[in-house]
């Protein structure tokens, strides 16, 4: 593992964001950009420090390091062991990877991976067929339960993008394959191909999707085990 940072774990009391690598989260002129730090979660940096401690050490966790901690909620250990990073052609897989990083938005990755239980329940196991054929009745279930992510735009987006997985079935066989005859491609051009495709599909979004499934780059620091 990166050994820079110079604190004990025990002081690891992080906020759930920062920016994909250090450079981004300082200005040329040495000042710490709360814009760029706050909007990735795969790096972490210490929020209990006075600004002027975090600019000192700039002490910059990455998500492999952070799973590592005591702090670290187990369900991060898991997630980054075993899923974060890998490969997977299943659709129910794909389904749940786009789904839970749109509830993401705005929220932490802990508190979805919290809710992943009641989304898996909630949404019938991300089975695309059942989730595009989701009525009126279904959306009022979904605001209605506590064990998800209760907000309007986003349940409608799960429902439109089932249907549009089960489009990309008849015109590319599954989506997958419609991700595979795609890659390799810039991130710029994933999301323009994303947002033209999928509803709710910004940058950040689309980034950490293709990145949790091994498409881009940077889901595992250097120093981690699991980095290719
Ligand atoms: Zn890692």
């Amino acid at each position: 593992m990166r050994k820079n940072c110079p604190h004990p774990p025990q002081i690891l009391d992080v906020i759930d964001g920062t920016a994909s690598d250090p450079p981004e989260v300082l200005s040329p002129d040495g000042e710490l950009r709360e814009d760029q730090y706050s909007k990735h979660r795969h790096a972490y940096i210490l929020n209990r420090l006075p600004l002027e401690g975090r600019l000192r050490h700039n002490c910059l966790v990455t998500y492999c390091e952070y799973v590592l901690t005591e702090k670290a909620h187990p369900l991060h250990r898991a997630y980054h062991d075993t899923e974060y990073g890998v490969h997977s052609a299943d659709e129910k897989v794909l389904f749940e990877r786009l789904i839970l990083e749109i509830n993401q938005a705005g929220l932490s990755w802990e508190t979805v991976l919290k809710k992943r239980e009641g989304f898996q329940k909630a949404y019938d196991g991300f089975d695309v067929d059942k989730v595009a054929a989701y009525g009126e009745e279904d959306v009022a279930r979904l605001l209605g339960d506590p064990g998800i992510i209760r907000n309007r735009l986003k349940v409608a987006a799960a429902i439109h993008n089932a249907k549009v997985v089960q489009e990309l079935r008849k015109t590319h066989g599954s989506f997958a394959a419609w991700i595979d005859s795609n890659h390799p491609m810039p991130k710029d051009a994933w999301v323009k191909l994303f947002k033209s495709t999928f509803r709710f599909t910004g940058g950040e979004i689309v980034n950490e999707f293709l990145m949790s499934l091994g498409y881009l780059p940077g889901a595992h620091h250097p120093g981690c085990a699991l980095y290719k």
